[in-house]
Formats: structure tokens, sequence, C-alpha cells
């Protein structure tokens, strides 16, 4: 029996991590910069705060959640999505009386049962980030700057900026039955999912990716045109908020989040060749979100990011950094007497800052020079019997192959500076 991985997940092998960790390094610095900071939740929640938080009418507590029982007998949830983790938070410790806004990141593990496919995982990592406190449109704009700058740094272009406002309860209770109205005649003709979702969170019916439903979307009514004007004038500080920021926006006006307690903003960046699966960011404002997990109504606003689908992107636009060279010091040791003066050698080299291992497995030194050269070392230090006894090393050049004894006492203090 061989093992693998399980379906829909993936090892980070050396070779991909240094897209990610780029990706997920520039988050951090951008999110800083605006004055967020770092935040880890455990892995497990109480799987109500998921069903509340996300809500049930969602794809995700439907059929993607992973749900166990602990051996207390307590239900438990893998984390399918940050922000509930965060609003659990923001009311569990009280950051009600912090300043507000609470602004936070995250760079998290996610779980969710998906049909996997390119782009789509049964466990991504998410960098997100959530501004809870305050209902003004700057900080709207100023979330999703955040998200574009990253984008920007690191180097991908030609993203859209999608945007939509959904308004709030009260917009949506004229909204809802006339958008219900359209689809009634239809309802038999839905995907199953559209046919929950009508019911439970009729604003989805737009956003579903079957054939079967999308002739059904054209011509339904938007919220857009069914907005206050108060939600109205939201949206449209949003807007010259991020036109004085010089984001371009594309209005969706089909663009939802299917529930009560996201209102107003909703916005997505995906790559100008979009399609279904290729969304890169996603956020929006979640006004009522904290009310419903117990908290007293709190705004909120944010977005989560996709690291996998980041990076693949980084990839496919040559944008990827290189994956790291091996040491560029690597210690032969030859003959058993040699061994640990050169084990001591590698970890004063390391100690100066010049990255160093040794040649391990007491093979030729023909062999170890091929390592070392496969390792992409820059230079051999080989130590036998008679240069112990001398006190001296053979210090190789192995771009060239031109070598020189230096003393022991010297060496490090040579190299440093010269290699890291
Ligand atoms: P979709 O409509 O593609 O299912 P979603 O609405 O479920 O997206 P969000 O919950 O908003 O996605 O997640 C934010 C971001 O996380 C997405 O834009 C995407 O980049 C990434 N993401 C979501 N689900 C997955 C997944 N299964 N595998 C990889 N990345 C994902
Ligand atoms: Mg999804």
């Amino acid at each position: 029996m061989q093992f693998r991985a399980p379906r829909g997940t993936h090892d980070v092998l050396p070779a991909d991590a240094p897209a990610r960790e780029r990706i997920a390094s520039v988050a951090r610095v951008t999110a800083a910069a605006a004055g967020y900071r770092a935040f880890e939740p455990p892995t497990f929640e109480q799987a109500d705060l998921f069903v509340r938080g996300v809500g049930d009418g969602t794809d995700i507590v439907e059929k993607e959640m992973y749900i166990f029982e602990d051996r207390g007998g307590e239900r438990l949830a893998l984390r399918p999505e940050g922000t509930a983790s965060v609003c659990r938070a923001y009311v569990e410790h009280g950051l009600a009386n912090a300043p507000q806004p609470v602004k936070l990141f995250y760079v998290l593990p996610i779980f969710r049962y998906e049909r996997p496919q390119a782009g789509r995982y049964r466990q991504h990592t998410q960098f997100g980030l959530e501004a809870i406190g305050v209902r003004d449109p700057a900080l709207d704009a100023e979330v999703i700057s955040v998200g574009w700058r990253i984008m920007q740094e690191l180097g991908l272009r030609d993203l859209t900026l999608l945007f939509n406002s959904i308004g709030d309860g009260e917009d949506r209770r004229a909204y809802v039955p006339r958008l219900r109205a359209h689809f009634e005649p239809q309802l038999d003709s839905l995907c199953g999912d559209c046919r929950g979702r009508f019911h439970r969170a009729p604003l989805r019916l737009l956003d579903c990716k079957q054939e079967c439903c999308r002739s059904f979307q054209e011509g339904a009514p938007l919220i857009g045109d069914h907005l206050r004007p108060e939600s109205r004038e939201f949206a449209d500080a949003v807007r010259a908020h991020l036109s004085a920021l010089g984001i371009p926006v594309r209005e969706a006006p089909t663009l939802v989040r299917g529930l009560d307690y996201y209102t107003h903003t909703v916005f997505e960046i995906v790559p100008a060749r979009a399609g279904s699966q290729v969304t890169l960011l996603a956020g929006g404002r979640y006004d009522g979100l904290i009310e419903a997990i117990g908290g007293k109504p709190t705004p909120g606003i944010g977005f989560g990011m996709g690291i996998e689908r980041m990076a693949n992107d980084l990839r496919a636009q040559k944008l990827a950094p290189e994956e790291e060279a091996g040491p560029a010091a690597l210690v032969v040791a030859l003959g058993e007497a040699a061994g640990p003066r050169a084990t001591s050698l590698a970890a004063e080299l390391r100690a100066a800052g010049v990255s160093a291992t040794m040649a391990f497995g007491g093979r030729s030194l023909k062999a170890q020079l091929r390592h070392a050269h496969r390792t992409g070392a820059r230079v051999a230090l080989i130590l036998g019997e008679r240069e112990l006894a001398a006190g001296v090393v053979q210090v190789r050049d192995l771009s060239g192959s031109e070598q020189r004894e230096v003393a022991l006492a010297e060496v490090v203090g040579e190299l440093s500076g010269l290699v890291s």
C-alpha cells in the first residue's frame, strides 16, 4: 500500500516555496504599512460559528465544511474561511474597547470539501484582511487598495477590480421579492443548488455558474437599481475614494454575497482573461456578521486572497522567484580523523553568516565535489588528515577549479563577506 496526500491537497515542495513566501511576505508588508496587524486563530472552531457566521445558505456550510465530533462530543469544523474566526475573537477579547477600526491580517490554511480542479483545492491558503468597528467608505477603499497594491507589488498586471453594492437588509426587502418573481416561473429548470438558494439565499441565484441557470440570469432585476439613496451614496463614496486612488473599477451589477449580514460593498480582483476558477481575491462589507455570531451590532469589511491561485498566476507570467540555491560552502572531510573539525568548521562558517554544510556519507572526494556542484555550492573546503596536522584547509572555488591553501584559523574570516 502506498500512501498519498488526500485528494485535493498537495505538498509544498522546496521548489514551490519561494513564490508562496514572496506572496505572503509582500502581502504582510503591504498590510502592515496600512496599520494592519497579524492575527492567528486556531485551525478548528465550534462548527456553529461558521454555520452562523458564514451562513446556512452558502456552499461552504451546506456542502464544503470538514465537520467532526471530537472525543468529548463537541462538534467542531476545520476552518473553511477566516472572517468568522476574526469576528469571534473580536467579540471574545472585547476588542470593541480597542481603538476602532481593529485592523488585522492573517495567512491561514483553509479547508473546503470541494471538487478538486485547477485552482480549486480541499486545502488552500488564504491571506486575508479584516477591518472591524467602523462604517466608512474610506475604509472600504483602503481595504481594496491594500489588495490592489499587493498585486501591483508582485508585478501582476492586467487585473480587473469588479465592484458592486448589494445594499443592506432594508434595500433587499424591496428587491428580493422582485428577484424571486423573476426566477419563480423557471424554478423547475434551475439546478438543485439554485432551487435551495431561491429560498435561503436568493441573491446567489445571480451568481450560479451552471449553464442551466445562466440563461435565466439575463434580464433579472439588479440590486443596484433598488438601492435607497443612502446606500447609493455610500457606494458612490467608495467609488470616489477608489478613483482618487487611481484604481480602475469595473462595475459588476450581478456580483453578490448571499447572506443578510453581507452589506453594501462587494468586490473581486480577477485576471483580465477571467473564467470562473480564477478569482484571486474576493471580499466585502459584513455589517451584520458580528451580531449574527452573538456580538453587538458592529460593522466590518475584509477580503480573502488565494495564495495558490496567486502563485499559479505568478508562475504563468514568469514572475515567480527562483528556488534558492543551497549553502554557499560545502565542507568535505577526508578520513575519519578530520570529521569532527570539519563539523565545527561548518558551524563556525554559519555563525559568521556564511551558509555552509558538510558533505555527508563519507564518499570519495570526486563524488563529494560533484555533490557540491549539484547543490549550487560556491566553494568547497577540503580537510584531510594532512591539512588537519598542518592547521590548514584547501579552499576550492567551484566556479573555476582554482584551489588554494588557507590557514584554518583564518578561513572563516576570509570567506565571510565573500560568500553568504
Ligand atoms: P469561488 O466562487 O471560486 O468558490 P469563493 O467565493 O468560495 O470562490 P472566497 O471564499 O471568497 O471564495 O475565497 C477567497 C479567495 O480564496 C478566492 O478568491 C480564491 O482566490 C481563494 N479560494 C477559495 N476557494 C479556494 C479553493 N478551493 N482552492 C484554492 N483557492 C481558493
Ligand atoms: Mg467557493
